[in-house]
């Protein structure tokens, strides 16, 4: 049985100051002793030792949005594996769509970040997701599998991997894949990687999705067989609707 996963990324969202009130206000949604499913949040890289402080001794995790794919040097603006798990992340997300669509990240650069991040020891979130034109050309299948194949390319252990399913068309729009939408896509990913490597493995995988996730359609999500949790846009920049899809992950 996998254990679902839900992550809230707050994107460019909240200062020092409110990262470290939300980040309070997730872990008291949550209570003591919590422990219904595994529980991360991904502010910008300016709040992550405060709202890190915050959650120190729950069990929410700290989760970083980007990282680069060297360990340091002249890259002005970027942030290394490196730097993030000295400063107490345990995972990162990698080739998030906005990544992909406004700084040009690739299929091949998301294949050097994740390799950088598995390297140092983080655990890896990588996103892959089709486009709306993309998917009335029917090409959604071809996408995903080419993203999951050159984004894990050379990658021979993904026990520390876990994939997001997010259509670009259902990010931040308010349209969800339908629950049979989704779990299609889940199942084309889940059955790809079994191919690449192998039952267990693949049965091991955890697969979130994401786009426009909320309080009213997470259990729906989340009861499909090859859905293993959310990523978490919009809905998690508010602890009680945040706390309410974690409960549905917990089921
Ligand atoms: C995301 O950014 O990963 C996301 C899924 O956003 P939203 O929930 O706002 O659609």
């Amino acid at each position: 049985m996998r254990r679902k996963i839900v992550v809230g990324n707050w994107k460019m969202n909240n200062t020092i100051a409110e990262s470290e009130t939300l980040a309070a206000e997730v872990v008291a949604a949550l209570g003591e002793n919590f422990s219904g499913c595994e529980v991360g949040i991904a502010p910008t890289f300016l709040a992550l030792e405060a709202a890190g402080r915050i959650i120190e001794g729950s069990e929410v995790q700290l989760v970083a949005q980007n990282c680069h794919y060297e360990n340091d040097g002249a890259f002005t603006g970027e942030v290394s594996a490196r730097m993030l798990f000295a400063a107490g992340c345990s995972s990162v997300i990698i080739g998030h769509s906005e990544r992909r669509q406004y700084f040009g990240e690739t299929n091949a650069t998301v294949n050097l970040r994740t390799k950088k991040a598995l390297s140092e020891g983080l655990n890896v979130i990588l996103c892959v997701g089709e486009t709306l034109e993309q998917r009335e050309s029917g090409v959604t299948d071809a996408i995903i599998s080419s993203q999951v194949r050159e984004g894990l390319d050379g990658i021979s252990d993904i026990s520390s991997i876990v994939i997001a399913y997010e259509p670009v068309w259902a990010i931040g729009t308010g349209k969800t894949a339908s629950s049979a939408q989704a779990e299609e896509v889940h199942l084309h990913i889940r059955t790809l990687v079994t191919e690449l490597y192998g039952d267990d493995a693949a049965q091991g995988l955890r697969i979130q999705y994401g786009g426009s996730v909320k309080p009213s359609n997470a259990a729906e999500l989340f009861a499909m067989p090859n859905i293993d949790g959310g990523l978490i846009g919009g809905a998690s920049l508010n602890a009680a609707d945040f706390a309410a899809i974690i409960t549905a992950a917990s089921l």
